[in-house]
């Protein structure tokens, strides 16, 4: 059977507890008792050296004889403590005999001791002993006692109170702690099983698609604030895919209807003879195609890149040598409009990830190369910030109006929307540029774009550097060396 983890909780602290407080009692009880013994064998032992002191006491030196009255008053008091005295005189005659004084009283409280040891101790082997001692003066035996008593100890009316009441305290103690224990127990069972039933209670709608939903409570326990902090953020995250995904699949759709209900009118109107299906026209949707087909690959490389888990394979990369090889990879199209390109500055090595940045000089060259007017330039400019590397991407192409600047990282945004041409040119499918931001985000860096309209656009990529560990591994680049990189590149 399946307990929750309250009473799971409330039970194991409870069986704790008992066992704690028995052990406890237990222990306590044991050791009380066995000095409370060892005091009681003291006393007894006190009180036979008294009693035999006191006898002493009544022998008449002088006169060489005892003081009947007083061996008398000293035997009653040792009998009614326990003690059952008989004296003799060194030739043998009896100086005074309990048993023989008062019978019934020497029976009475040799019975009532044995009962009520017995009743306490059933197992003890105790019984009334007799111990002889020879009581002397000045070296002279004065008389032989004989006492009898319950030994190894016997408890009087007094003690027996004493441990009563000693394991009154102690068994009250013990219930009180475990009561004390058991409500600690359940209200800290309580206190923690609450925001967990509230965990499991929110991840149980989150499976049901409510990622609206949080925990409010707060404890102080730090792994349960842990695990709470960790479900609101996993909610927040859910719900963001949730909406990028809402979001994407709309786009996506809109992007595509267009394109597609086109090349369909177009190639419908060719079917039914209302236009002629020349080889220009065929091409034209054909590119279209092409089209299409890019914007699906560019469409999986955001999906890639908007995963929210993009891993990162990051590596020392020289940014300066990857701009170098990224523009190379566009000398066809710079060759055709006659562009002048350059790489320039010097910047550390940041850790990257290769591939993707590589991406990011790509998207943000590509852009460059296609709104720069022929016979331009373009520059990929790198500088080392205060807290990396910088990277620019400049042209001196057609530009982007202030009021279209702040869209251009959205998807599917497209500066004037008429730039575009439907049929015949490939236009872009307005990805490229969150793709860039997806990536330069990822590597914990910002993007900005600056640009004015007919004069030319800069995009600059700010990456946090791994300047420290780079310090640790190598010494600081020498004068000749910075000079050296600062080496232009054109072509
Ligand atoms: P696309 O893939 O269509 O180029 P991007 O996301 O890369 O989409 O760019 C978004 C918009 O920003 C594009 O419509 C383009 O007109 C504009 N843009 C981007 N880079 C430049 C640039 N260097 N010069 C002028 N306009 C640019």
């Amino acid at each position: 059977m399946k307990r929750s983890l309250k009473t799971q909780l409330s039970l194991n602290i409870a069986f704790v507890a008992l066992l704690t407080v028995a052990l406890i009692s237990v222990v306590s009880n044991v050791f009380i008792n066995q000095q409370f013994e060892i005091y009681v064998e003291k006393r007894q032992e006190q009180r036979t050296d008294s009693i035999l002191l006191d006898l002493e006491q009544q022998y008449e030196e002088g006169a060489g004889k005892w003081n009947a009255e007083f061996l008398h008053a000293v035997g009653m008091r040792a009998l009614y403590d326990g003690y059952i005295i008989k004296a003799y005189d060194p030739l043998g005659e009896t100086l005074w005999d309990a048993e023989a004084h008062d019978m019934s009283a020497c029976a009475q409280v040799m019975e009532d001791i044995t009962r009520k040891m017995r009743e306490r101790y059933p197992g003890s082997s105790g019984r009334f002993t007799v111990k002889n001692y020879d009581l002397k003066r000045n070296d002279q035996s004065i008389a032989v006692v004989s006492i009898s008593y319950f030994s190894p100890y016997f408890y009087n009316d007094d003690d027996f109170r004493f441990l009563d009441s000693l394991n009154a305290v102690l068994a009250g103690s013990g219930v009180f702690s475990l009561l004390l224990a058991v409500t600690a127990g359940w209200l800290l069972a309580r206190r923690v099983s609450s925001p967990i039933r509230k965990t499991a209670e929110i991840a149980k709608q989150m499976s049901g698609g409510d990622y609206a939903v949080r925990i409010e409570e707060k404890t102080n326990v730090r792994e349960l604030d842990e695990l709470t902090r960790a479900v609101n953020h996993l909610a927040r995250s859910l719900s963001e895919q949730e909406s990028l995904r809402k979001r994407l699949t709309a786009d996506v759709a809109h992007e595509l209807r267009t394109p597609l209900t086109n090349v369909a009118t177009h190639v419908e109107a060719m079917v039914e003879g209302v236009w002629e299906p020349t080889p220009q026209r065929l091409s034209s949707c054909l590119e279209e195609i092409n089209r299409l087909g890019k914007l699906v690959s560019d469409l999986e490389n955001l999906a890639k890149v908007e995963s929210g888990n993009l891993k990162l394979d990051k590596t020392r990369v020289d940014l300066l040598e990857l701009a170098k090889k990224t523009l190379s990879s566009f000398e066809a199209d710079i060759a055709a409009k006659n562009l002048s390109v350059s790489a320039e500055g010097c910047c550390p090595e940041v850790l990257v990830d290769r591939d993707r940045i590589r991406q990011v000089l790509t998207n943000l060259i590509s852009n460059a190369v296609k709104h720069a007017e022929g016979n331009g330039a373009i520059r990929v400019i790198l500088s080392e910030t205060e807290n990396g590397a910088l990277l620019a991407v400049e042209d001196d192409g057609v530009g982007i109006p202030r009021d279209e600047l702040p869209f251009v990282f959205d998807r599917f945004y497209r500066v004037d929307k008429s730039r575009r041409r439907f049929l015949g040119e490939t236009g872009g499918s307005g990805i490229g540029l969150a793709v860039v931001k997806s990536i330069v985000t990822a590597h914990g860096g910002v993007v900005r774009a600056e640009s004015r309209l007919n004069e030319g656009s800069r995009f600059s990529v700010s990456l946090p550097s791994c300047q420290k560990e780079h310090e640790e591994l190598r010494p600081r680049q020498t004068h000749e060396e910075v000079e050296s990189c600062y080496a232009k590149f054109t072509f």
